[in-house]
């Protein structure tokens, strides 16, 4: 199984618990925020997760999401006792259209039909919101548009992000990365299909000018993030914003290139198109 920080995760440190208290003390005091997301490695791996979504609701956030690769969805009494502890957004992430290729990737036979049959279980709750991750590799671009129609049948999936991986290094030696100009058709079809269906989209990591004119889809800001500060160290060896033409371009969203999708496909400099201010 691959996951952008698969690297870093057995060295980062859980939130830990006093400052988890302390996001609570902050939002029953000012009701700072309107949604809080539990994440990190398998979020579902952790026992006490329902009672952390309750205390996350009694504090006053109105979503808690739980960002998961879905296979426990589907365990009988799971899912319930998520939602009877008030987790009412779930961000699930799809790693291919069917089982065959999903399970392929994260190398767990039967992972497609337990996550899709947690998500159709889940899609039959008022007040749920479905989410679905892609992270976006060499294994699985092509089967971008599938994603969609696969997913095509869930009434309560609001939202389909594609974030294009990076590899946390200076180089991609697991060669996951794809060309751009090899990704974009796929990605395009993807993302007219999932609007088509009524999904807002958003996609990560992808050079803004290569968007045309679905560039209102990049969106590359994340949530306030509390994290090991070890994530920021390997998050910095992407070195983004590697771009020929970064100092003659006004997007202010972009992240460029990495030095690891240069060394591999180059510096993309005929491909890539300066945009200009308003
Ligand atoms: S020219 Fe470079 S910085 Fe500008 S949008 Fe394209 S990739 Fe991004």
């Amino acid at each position: 199984m691959h996951c952008m920080i698969e690297g870093t995760m057995d060295r980062l440190q859980p939130t830990p618990a006093p400052l988890f208290d302390k996001v609570l003390e902050e939002q029953r005091a000012h009701r700072r925020w309107r949604g809080l997301i539990l994440t990190g490695s398998e979020i579902t791996l952790r026992a006490d997760l329902p009672d952390l979504a309750r205390a996350a609701r009694a504090a006053g956030f109105e979503r808690v999401r739980i960002q998961t690769h879905g296979v426990h969805l589907s365990r009988p009494g799971y899912a319930d006792r998520l939602l009877e502890a008030g987790v009412n957004e779930f961000f699930v992430s799809v790693a291919g259209a069917g089982a065959a290729s999903h399970d392929a990737i994260t190398q767990v036979p039967g992972a497609w039909d337990k996550m899709l049959a947690g998500m159709e279980y889940l899609d039959r709750h008022e007040d749920v919101r479905l989410l679905t991750n892609t992270v976006i590799t060499s294994l699985c671009y092509r089967d971008l548009p599938e994603i969609v129609a696969a997913l095509g049948h869930l009434e309560r999936l609001v939202q389909m992000e594609f974030w294009n991986f990076f590899p946390m290094a200076e180089r991609d030696d697991k060669r996951l990365a794809v060309a751009f100009p090899e990704l974009m058709p796929y990605l395009r079809d993807a993302i007219l299909a999932a609007r088509a269906a009524g999904r807002f989209v958003e996609v990560k990591n992808v050079p803004e000018c290569l968007m045309g004119e679905l560039s209102d889809a990049l969106v590359n800001a994340q949530p306030l993030l509390m994290i090991d500060p070890a994530f920021w160290q390997e998050f910095d060896r992407n070195q983004f914003h590697r771009c020929p033409h970064r100092a003659a371009c006004a997007s202010t969203e972009c992240l460029g290139l990495t030095p690891a999708y240069i060394a591999r496909f180059g510096d993309e400099a005929e491909q890539l198109h300066p945009l200009i201010s308003d």
